[in-house]
């Protein structure tokens, strides 16, 4: 069962190289063109899991008394061959979780996606300089993705120094700021793109946008992030 599911997903995603990939979005949404990677705030009876999906505590949404019921689940869970990434997780400085339950609960995710070699998927708001040292400290071999970013531009250099990798959305289809310059200039084969929470937003426009600021045609674009994704998520 296992092994056809992944023959099933190979076929998907090599034998048609203009698929459109939304790498982090919290909606079901079924194309035919569109591997959808779908992200879920794991919860303790969580069960059905959808085709193609990635798990995480956001940090958000713990409770300091029950996270480690929701953690015991998604351990269950992680190894399943329809998540491919741990996530979204990682550090918010906006909310009242104290940090250091933070980095605890976002360094049970690192060691859990080094374990299974799988991509983490992080949300990280205003605490960049700890991501990057427990990156360091960590010594960790899988990528470490940073969704929706949208930060200074000296930031997202640090970042692409310490070998982060994006996935970027709504903040690119602005008229000009720094994530603009930064989807033009990123290296190819450092960058995903997706919709996350936005119920009106498509990632074709997304797609679109991408391309229109790398200079190069949608199907060439298309081409070059089943690339990607095929990398980071180890498919092959
Ligand atoms: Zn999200």
């Amino acid at each position: 069962m296992r092994h056809k599911f992944w023959v099933l997903l190979r076929l998907a995603t090599s034998d048609n190289q203009q698929m459109f990939i939304d790498f982090h979005t919290h909606r079901d949404r079924q194309s035919p063109d569109l591997i959808n990677v779908q992200t879920l705030d794991v919860k303790a009876n969580l069960q059905e899991l959808p085709n193609i999906c990635s798990l995480g505590l956001h940090p958000w949404f713990v409770q300091p008394d029950s996270w480690h019921q929701s953690w015991e689940t998604l351990e269950r869970l992680a190894n399943s061959p329809q998540v491919i990434a741990i996530g979204e997780c990682g550090l918010d400085r906006g909310i009242d979780l104290p940090m250091e339950v933070q980095i605890t609960i976002f360094g049970k995710h690192i060691e859990l996606a080094e374990s299974l070699q799988k991509p983490l998927v992080i949300h990280c708001v205003r605490a960049f300089s700890e991501l990057i040292s427990l990156k360091k400290r960590s010594k960790s071999t899988i990528p470490w993705v940073i969704h929706g970013f949208n930060k200074k531009l000296e930031v997202f250099y640090q970042l692409l120094d310490q070998d982060f990798y994006f996935s970027f959305g709504e903040a690119i289809l602005s008229d000009h700021g720094p994530m603009v310059e930064a989807i033009a200039t990123i290296p190819e084969g450092r960058f995903l793109l997706e919709t996350d929470d936005h119920p009106d937003l498509k990632i074709e426009q997304i797609y679109e946008r991408a391309a229109s600021l790398r200079q190069v045609p949608v199907a060439i674009l298309q081409t070059q992030l089943v690339k990607t994704y095929e990398q980071l998520t180890r498919l092959f």
